[in-house]
């Protein structure tokens, strides 16, 4: 028996029917705030990554599933592809690669599959699903403005709530930007050098590769010495300090409430000045609904020109773990069950089903070969809310027997009224 790979599943029905409330619900949100969708592909070329995300992150180093193409043409033979570990990366080349600042175009969304080969555990896969949105530069809105970073979280906010979830908190950062996070991580690297020693194996790497991963570590043993490692705040240049204080201005005003936490860094390079995180706390050790900040630098990073930008990724997965909605609410059962009784009658309810499913309803039909008592049980089965019987006699008449399978109740209605009866 061939099973799905481990890390990844299947998405079943009536779950799939949350997901699709959580994408649509999304999508109205993304476009009150103009953002428009793209659609990047599934694999491109490992360089965009190991470029744009960074060589140290674990993502890059260790996550990525990464193979080279079997192509026999010279032009792409032994190419090395990687299936996406995120989509920033790809937007941003998407973006460069078609002028879509020529174009107006910079704020767009995706939905999409992404890859990395992390420990599966619940709210943690090997496929999963972001849902994710950047604003990008050079733009008459003003990428690089502390007013998009505000609006990007505040959008966040608003699609949190109206698709009712309650108790998330948004964890609010900066960490600096290519003009003062050098100095920030000298002196990171100074601090740790006599206490390193004592720290777990991934700190001691860390400290020498990219020290502010260590702010990352959640070791026990080592939080108190973290607690007393310097902190990025105090390092801010003097325009990084101005644009999150304005971040926070804004917020302030449009009452989204945050809280700040200076050792949020995020696990990708790219980040400058706002990062951020939004955590529900009933998804235990995986609480992290989604993070974003902003990459000021990313679009330089992988060639193209200066283009400031600000996004997030929503774990989509993790997003569904968190609704209270259930499936069922979401997921509208069958109004009617036709029951087509005895020979001839199929043709007959494939009609009747195509007249009332174009006035709105949802129909199931059954087979003629049921009996009456299985085609009810069916119905019944299938949560459906009447049956139709439809005989010989009902065909003549055009008059058809409704069942309530609630009440067990039975009226005789006349065909031009069933969809009505259907829909009250
Ligand atoms: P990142 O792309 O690492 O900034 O992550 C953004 C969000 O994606 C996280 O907050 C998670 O909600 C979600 N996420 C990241 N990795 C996984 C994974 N392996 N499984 C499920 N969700 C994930």
């Amino acid at each position: 028996m061939i099973k799905a790979i481990r890390g990844t599943r299947d998405l079943l029905p009536p779950d799939t029917a949350l997901w699709n409330f959580v994408e649509t619900t999304a999508r109205a949100v993304f476009r009150e705030y103009n953002f428009q969708e793209i659609r990047t592909p599934i694999f491109e070329a490992t360089e965009l990554f190991a470029r744009g995300v960074g060589e140290d992150t674990d993502i890059v180093s260790k996550e990525m599933y990464t193979f080279e193409d079997r192509s026999r043409a010279e032009s792409d033979k032994g190419q090395s592809l990687t299936l996406r570990p995120e989509n920033t990366a790809g937007v941003v080349r998407a973006y460069i690669e078609h002028n879509l600042w020529d174009r107006g175009l910079n704020k767009l969304y995706y939905i999409g599959p992404q890859f990395r080969r992390e420990r599966p555990q619940k709210g943690r896969y090997r496929q999963f699903y972001q849902i994710g949105a950047e604003v990008i530069g050079p733009t008459t809105a003003g990428s690089e403005s502390p007013a998009r970073d505000a609006e990007v979280l505040e959008m966040l906010a608003t699609l949190l709530n109206r698709l009712g979830i309650q108790g998330w908190t948004l964890q609010l950062n900066s960490v600096g930007c290519a003009n003062d996070r050098p100095r920030y991580v000298e002196a990171l690297r100074e601090a740790l050098r006599p206490v390193v020693g004592q720290m777990c194996v991934d700190c001691r790497r860390r400290a020498e590769t990219n020290p502010l991963r260590v702010l990352d570590c959640k070791v026990p043993e080592d939080q108190p010495i973290i607690e007393k490692l310097p902190r990025m705040k105090d390092y801010l240049d003097e325009s990084c300090r101005q644009h999150f204080a304005e971040v926070q201005k804004i917020l302030n005003t449009a009452g989204v409430p945050y809280s700040l936490n200076d050792r949020l860094v995020r696990g990708l390079d790219y980040y400058t000045r706002t990062a951020f995180e939004f955590t529900h706390g009933a998804l235990g050790a995986q609480n992290a609904i989604l993070g974003g900040g902003r990459y000021d630098g990313l679009s330089e990073a992988i060639g193209g020109p200066k283009a400031p930008g600000i996004g997030f990724a929503i774990g989509e997965d993790r997003l569904v773990l968190s609704l209270t909605e259930a499936a069922e609410t979401v997921a509208p059962k069958p109004d009617a069950y036709i029951a087509p009784l005895g020979p001839g009658m199929n043709a007959e309810a494939v009609k009747l089903a195509r007249d009332l499913r174009r006035a709105g309803a949802i129909v199931e039909v059954g087979d003629e070969t049921f009996r009456l008592k299985k085609s009810l049980e069916t119905a019944s089965k299938l949560g459906t809310r009447y049956a139709i019987i439809l005989g010989e006699n009902e065909a003549k008449s055009n008059e058809f027997a409704l069942k309530n399978l609630a009440t067990g109740q039975q009226q005789t209605v006349p065909r031009g009224e069933l969809a009505a009866k259907l829909r009250a």
